[in-house]
């Protein structure tokens, strides 16, 4: 190669390295440049980034320094949180969930009397352990393990019951253990000795301040009853002299002795049956007893005072109710003796309605009995009303101060109501009259129960005539529920007008406002009605008897009238009532009077009675009777009398010398075994009530009379227990119908 190509290609070579030189030199610049945007990029970056560090630095240090201070305060807090804790008296402490101690306060610790090992980490279970080992607490009677079971067992609860357990230096601790989310559990022992020895001292002092309200009641029981035995001498005696000759005057003092006598025992009797009550000395004697009965007796104890005041007192049976439950009777009567009283004690006028419905509960063989008594009288305010079944509680205003009374009958009632499990409230109505309730609840006794006749075909229609709308609708009711159709009416002339050849019986009161029932009875008879029965009531029949019209009709009933004795008028009236021989009979049939024959033998009555007072009571009571009546002073006179006397009824005071009443009725129930005698014996008892003598029924005694003795009871007792082959105890006895 020539040297000009070599210089040439040496040129060419040289210029395309310089070419590439300046193109690398090119893209070295530009790299130079980008790099140095880079860099600017870079720095601002940095600077961004430094600013940031900076600030989070700040900030860094604001939350460490924010932390510190949080720390702090928590550190202050809880410092106080412990102190507080550790001041209080009480001890707290918790665990976690694994039943370890987590921090417990001095007082909770002390009862563990510096004990080393119980400390945070110490767990419950070997708490409890070291409570029984070291004898700090009084497990009293329990085993240990026993104890130590029970405690674990509690606190295994998701929320144990609190406790109280006894230290062994006489502290009471009530533990409170909380258990919350996680298992922690939060306990409290809080020291109740001061509250446990105060409710001691409290009830101590309850006790000893009862104990001292029963000595009182039981000296108020005591002395009412001494008081009860002089008062029926006195009462008695009054009642005796008031049938010897007297002038007007004496006349008038002995009443008044005697009816001060006697609201003064009704006093005394209100204050013993209460001061019972109180003394915790009353109880109940349940045994079978007809209520039905029970209320009558009651009626017919309260008629006096009805028949006085121009009342009318009602008792309205439900038909379908039993009669025969097992209760108190003796209690039951005097809850509708108060109730009742009350009710005739404050009417003026108009009527007093016992009601009483029940719903037999054919399962339980008891029976709900609703009894209500209503009366027309002057009612009780409003405001009143909350307060009367309160102690000594009479109303106090003007209109009530004319009223006798001690204000203890309610209470007393509201009392015995509720021993026997029922309820007692009152609705009023100021110068309407009130009504008083009462519910309880009785078994049904055994035995048949009076069930009401089927008088459809016999009585198909009944006119009764009564002026009060209240017994015209107990009697349409009681009548249309035996199968009768009733039309009713409220006077004599009113009946007369509406008398038609479908009616069977006229059913009159005998107290119409225009004629009395034997008036009616006298004109239906001229205006031809012969044949037609006619049966009148009347509260006091004993004024119809006397009359000679009475024969014109066929039975009076006695108000407020008997289911029973209803039953069977209705009955009997049934069959002949169209018999044309029947008039005939009524006019001329001898009255109820028996025929004495010659060799029929006085009824024998015995008295075992040791108080010569009463026996001469006793005595004077039954001068007028055709009886036999033989005297004894205690119960082993009567047993001996019983054997050779063979009385046909025995009165039996119950508190006598050596044997008492009981013992000796017991005795001849034993000698009666294997007879088939069972000699009726009716207790005489100066108790208010046959409750107060345990078992005096229970000792076979039939009937209790309560002293004073009255004339009426003692005669009916005679009356209603005068064997068949006995000659007639009053000559002219005639019970009407
Ligand atoms: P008291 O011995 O005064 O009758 P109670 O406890 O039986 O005592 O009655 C308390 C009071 O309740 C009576 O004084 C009377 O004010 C009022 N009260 C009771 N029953 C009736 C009633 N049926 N009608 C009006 N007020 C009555």
């Amino acid at each position: 190669m020539s040297l000009a190509e070599k210089l040439a290609q040496e040129r060419r070579a040289r210029l395309a390295a310089e070419r590439l030189l300046h193109l690398k030199q090119a893209e070295l610049s530009a790299a130079n440049r980008k790099l140095g945007r880079h860099a600017i990029a870079l720095t601002r970056q940095i600077d961004e980034t430094q600013a940031e560090v900076a600030t989070v630095r700040d900030e860094n240090e604001k939350v460490k320094s924010d932390l510190t201070m949080a720390h702090a305060k928590i550190e202050v807090a809880e410092r106080r949180l412990w102190h507080s804790i550790q001041t209080i008296p009480d001890g707290f402490a918790f665990f976690d969930g694994n039943n370890t101690l987590i921090g417990a306060n001095a007082a909770y610790l002390s009862v563990f009397d510096g004990l080393e090992e119980v400390a945070p980490g110490i767990t419950y279970p070997r708490l409890l352990e070291i409570l029984t080992c070291e004898g700090i607490v009084d497990i009293g009677a329990d085993r240990t393990e026993d104890w130590l079971a029970r405690m674990l067992d509690r606190w295994a609860q998701p929320h144990p019951e609190p406790m109280v357990i006894q230290l062994w230096n006489g502290q009471y601790i009530r533990l409170i253990d909380q258990r919350g989310h996680g298992g922690d559990v939060l306990s409290l022992a809080l020291n109740i000795t001061a509250t446990v020895r105060h409710e001691a001292e409290l009830n101590a002092a309850r006790e000893r301040a009862e104990a001292a309200n029963r000595a009182k009641s039981a000296f108020l029981a005591n002395m009412s009853h001494e008081i009860r035995t002089p008062m029926n001498g006195i009462v008695g005696m009054t009642e005796l002299l008031t049938e010897t000759p007297l002038n007007e005057e004496q006349r008038l003092y002995i009443s008044t002795i005697r009816n001060s006598g006697e609201a003064l025992l009704v006093i005394i009797n209100d204050v013993l049956d209460y001061s019972k009550i109180e003394a915790d000395k009353l109880t109940l004697h349940p045994e079978q007893f007809d209520l039905e009965r029970c209320i009558l007796e009651v009626a017919m104890l309260l008629q006096p005072s009805v028949r006085d005041k121009g009342l009318t007192l009602l008792v309205d049976y439900d038909l379908f109710l039993p009669t025969l439950f097992v209760g108190d009777p003796g209690r039951i009567r005097q809850i509708l003796t108060n109730l009742v009283g009350n009710a005739v004690k404050f009417t003026a006028q108009g009527h007093v309605l016992v009601r009483v419905t029940g719903v037999p509960d054919a399962s339980a063989q008891s029976c709900d009995i609703h009894v209500a008594i209503e009366d027309t009288g002057i009612g009780i305010e409003a405001d009143k009303i909350a307060h009367i079944f309160g102690e000594f509680n009479q109303i106090e205003d003007a209109q009530n101060r004319q009223f006798e009374g001690t204000g203890l009958g309610l209470a007393i009632t509201k009392r015995l109501i509720t021993m026997m499990g029922g309820t007692v409230w009152v609705e009023s109505d100021v110068g309407r009259g009130s009504c008083f309730g009462f519910r309880i609840s009785l078994p049904t006794a055994e035995g048949p129960q009076p069930a009401p006749p089927d008088l459809a075909d016999q009585l198909r229609h009944v006119l009764l005539v009564e002026d009060l709308a209240v017994n015209r609708a107990i009697l349409t009711k009681q009548l249309g529920r035996l199968g009768s159709r009733v039309s009713v009416c409220s006077s004599g002339a009113e009946a007369l007008s509406l008398l038609d050849d479908s009616i069977d019986l006229v059913l009159c009161d005998h107290d119409l406002p225009d004629m009395d029932g034997l008036e009616l009875a006298t004109t239906l008879r001229d205006k031809g009605w012969g044949d037609l029965p006619v049966v009148v009531m009347s509260s006091s029949p004993g004024a119809i008897h006397v009359d000679p019209a009475h024969r014109l009709i066929d039975g009076v009933l006695q108000k407020p009238i008997p289911r029973a004795e209803l039953y069977s008028r209705l009955q009997a009236l049934g069959a002949p009532v169209f018999n044309p021989d029947r008039r005939e009979e009524r006019d001329t049939r001898p009255k109820a009077q028996k025929q004495v024959s010659p060799d029929q033998r006085q009824m024998r009555v015995l008295a075992a009675e040791d108080n010569r007072t009463n026996q001469l009571i006793l005595k004077k009571m039954t001068k007028d009777l055709n009886i036999d009546l033989r005297f004894v002073c205690n119960g082993l006179e009567a047993v001996e009398t019983f054997d050779t006397f063979a009385p046909d009824l025995i009165f039996m005071d119950i508190s006598m010398p050596g044997m008492d009443g009981k013992e000796a009725t017991a005795e001849i129930r034993r000698r009666e075994i294997g007879t088939n005698r069972r000699t009726p014996v009716v207790a005489l008892t100066a108790h208010a009530m046959a409750g107060d003598d345990q078992g005096i029924l229970a000792a076979g005694l039939d009937h209790y009379l309560t002293k004073p003795l009255h004339k009426k009871l003692i005669h009916d007792m005679i009356l209603q227990h005068r064997p068949d082959g006995a000659c007639p105890i009053i000559e002219d006895i005639e019970p009407a119908g």
